[in-house]
Formats: C-alpha cells, sequence, structure tokens
C-alpha cells in the first residue's frame, strides 16, 4: 500500500503537470481556440473546465517533462505510448483536451477531441491505477455546488454536453465516459442528490444507453429517490438541445421528464397489442427481469399497480406473477 501511494501520487503529478502544458499550449493554438469559439464556450468556461490544447508533436510532452519523459510515470498514467522498438511518443496530438478529475479535483485522466473531423473523434485516457472509467463521472467536481442548490443532477454522455450547458447556465451537469452507466456510477450520483435525470443524446444510442441506465438503476431506488428520463428529440443532444431552444427550455425539459416508472411500463409495453390475452400474459412475464429487482418497496408496489391496470389482472394476482410477496393485508 506505501508504494501504491507512491505511484498513484506519482501518477497524480504526470497528469496534473501535463494538463498545466495542454493549458499553455492553448494560448499558442488560435486553430484550437477557433474550434471551441464556434462551438459557442467562452474563455472563461474553458478555463472552468480546465480545456487545454494536445500540439500537433509526437513528444510535445518533452517539453514539459524534460527528462522525466522517460520515467514510468508517462507510460502508466497512459500519456504516452511505447511501440515495440521501445521509442516513446505522445498519446494525445492535435487535440482539444479536456482533464477528468475525481470528486477531490485531482486529475485522473483525459478527453481528446479532434479539431473538427477525424477519428476517433475522442480519444481517451485508459485505465490506470488512476482512472477506472466505470467509477468516473465527467464535471462532478464543477458540478457539485450547482447539484446541491438545484437538487437534482442530470446524466449525459458526452464532454461537450456537460460543458455547453454550464455556458447556458445549467452547472447540475456530468457525463459517463462514452460507457454504460454502472450501478457505481448511480450510487455516486444518489450521494449528490435525491433526484438523478438521465439525458442522453436522441439517436438510437442514446436510447439504448437509456435503456441501460433503467436496468442498472433499479437496485439503487429508495421511495426517497427518484430517476427520471429526459428524451430529446432524435436530431439533438443535450450541447446542441440547449443551444437551439436556451436554458429555459432546457429548466422545463428537465422539470417534465419521465419518471422512472413510466418509462419501464413503456419499454415492457413495446408495441405488444394488449388486446391480446396472450400478450397481456408476456407483458407480465417480461416484467419479472425488472419488477423484482426495484430496491424502493413502495415504488415497487405503485409499479405493479400501472402494470396491473396494462394487464387486466389485479396487483395481488400481478406480485404472486412475479414471484413478490404482497404485503400482508388486515
Ligand atoms: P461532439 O459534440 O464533440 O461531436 P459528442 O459528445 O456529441 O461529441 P457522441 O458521439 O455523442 O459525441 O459521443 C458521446 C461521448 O462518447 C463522447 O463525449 C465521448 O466521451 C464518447 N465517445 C464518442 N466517440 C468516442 C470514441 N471514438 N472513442 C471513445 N469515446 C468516444
Ligand atoms: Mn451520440
Ligand atoms: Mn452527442
Ligand atoms: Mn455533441
Amino acid at each position: 500500500p506505501q508504494q501504491d501511494r507512491a505511484q498513484l501520487s506519482s501518477l497524480l503529478e504526470a497528469t496534473t503537470r501535463a494538463a498545466r502544458y495542454f493549458r499553455e499550449q492553448l494560448r499558442y493554438a488560435p486553430q484550437a481556440i477557433e474550434y471551441l469559439k464556434q462551438r459557442g464556450l467562452t474563455g472563461e468556461i474553458a478555463k472552468a473546465f480546465g480545456i487545454g490544447y494536445a500540439p500537433d508533436d509526437w513528444n510535445g510532452l518533452r517539453s514539459a517533462f524534460g527528462s522525466d519523459y522517460d520515467s514510468p510515470a508517462l507510460l502508466e498514467a497512459g500519456l504516452v505510448i511505447q511501440n515495440d522498438a521501445g521509442r516513446r511518443y505522445d498519446r494525445f496530438r492535435d487535440r482539444v483536451m479536456f482533464p477528468i478529475l475525481d470528486q477531490r479535483g485531482n486529475i485522473i485522466g483525459f478527453g481528446g477531441r479532434v479539431l473538427g473531423q477525424g477519428e476517433p473523434k475522442y480519444l481517451n485516457s485508459p485505465e490506470t491505477p488512476l482512472f477506472e472509467k466505470g467509477r468516473e463521472l465527467y464535471g462532478l467536481f464543477q458540478a457539485r455546488q450547482a447539484i446541491r442548490e438545484s437538487g437534482v443532477v442530470v446524466v449525459t454522455e458526452g464532454y461537450m454536453d456537460v460543458v455547453a450547458l454550464a455556458q447556458y447556465g445549467f452547472g447540475a451537469a456530468v457525463a459517463t465516459l462514452g460507457t454504460a452507466t454502472t450501478a457505481t456510477h448511480i450510487q455516486k450520483l444518489f450521494r449528490q442528490s435525491e433526484k438523478v435525470v438521465f439525458c442522453f443524446d436522441g439517436d438510437k444510442a442514446g436510447r439504448k444507453a437509456a435503456r441501460r441506465a433503467l436496468e442498472n438503476s433499479l437496485d439503487q431506488l429508495a421511495d426517497d429517490r427518484e430517476v427520471r428520463f429526459l428524451f430529446l428529440p432524435t436530431e439533438h443532444d443535450p450541447d446542441s438541445f440547449i443551444r437551439a431552444e436556451g436554458l429555459e427550455a432546457f429548466h422545463r425539459a428537465v422539470h417534465d421528464a419521465m419518471p422512472l416508472s413510466e418509462f419501464l411500463l413503456r419499454e415492457l409495453r413495446g408495441d405488444l397489442n394488449l388486446e391480446i390475452p396472450e400478450e397481456r400474459a408476456k407483458l407480465v412475464h417480461e416484467a419479472k427481469a425488472l419488477i423484482p429487482k426495484i430496491s424502493a418497496p413502495i415504488l415497487q408496489l405503485q409499479t405493479i399497480r400501472l402494470l396491473a391496470d396494462d394487464a387486466g389482472m389485479s396487483s395481488e394476482e400481478v406480485s404472486h406473477a412475479l414471484g413478490i410477496k404482497p404485503p400482508p393485508r388486515n
């Protein structure tokens, strides 16, 4: 553990030093500044998120690290890559750099976006001893105060969603980093707020992400917690939506987001024809995989009642079919 701690602090020193270098380089990169401006970001918001630029240079970090460029820390932090011949080069080149902070504000990784077109659009730090993707939420450090003040946290897919929402005055947003929302993410979110609103892209991938978030939320629920889903028009993500429609419209959309219970029922209904007994049976059958997982007992009962209405059964019959013991009657 002593040695682990020493390694972690040497990795943190490397990421911190690299972030400073990327921030400085942004000042000498008019094309990167222009890119950020064109996406509607001010210097102030870029500063608040520590946004920087990795120059188009195979060994750019050498100018920041000198002989430390060859130390194990840069390799272990995922900042440099070593080829088979043992030569090292920078992972991030000619990209806008978004530092990823943990809850204490330590820089644990980076996301880098190409300016304009190019593949891959985003390049992220690999998993390192500092950076475990299924745990971290981009923007949480900056969002904490706004989350506390508004009582809600909005979960998006991308760096630019978080930064653009903040730019337009909605500070209580975070992003999963291109990974599915995990139970660990949800635990972390509920530690900040009793209300979590998932707001993924309006496209097919976004709707799939919402379905995963639904499944992974069920066993994190409690009767004093609330999860909702904000579905954007297909052509939008939170960034493009707030730019097109403005802050008030986004506030309204968050306020009107779909309750988890309703989304769950909609997912179960799919395109079943509930006129037909077989399809009503299928509805209840499908629910076996989801409703028993709901860890909020009162909400579970409420959801069973909604399902019972759809299925043309009593709540007791549905509970029995789901293998859930109904509450005692007296
Ligand atoms: P932008 O608005 O800058 O075009 P975006 O955030 O809308 O980007 P999406 O394609 O919607 O981009 O992807 C959402 C998130 O998924 C990104 O912010 C990034 O974290 C992650 N991501 C996207 N493409 C990649 C990729 N090729 N490799 C790794 N992560 C990616
Ligand atoms: Mn997308
Ligand atoms: Mn997007
Ligand atoms: Mn986008």
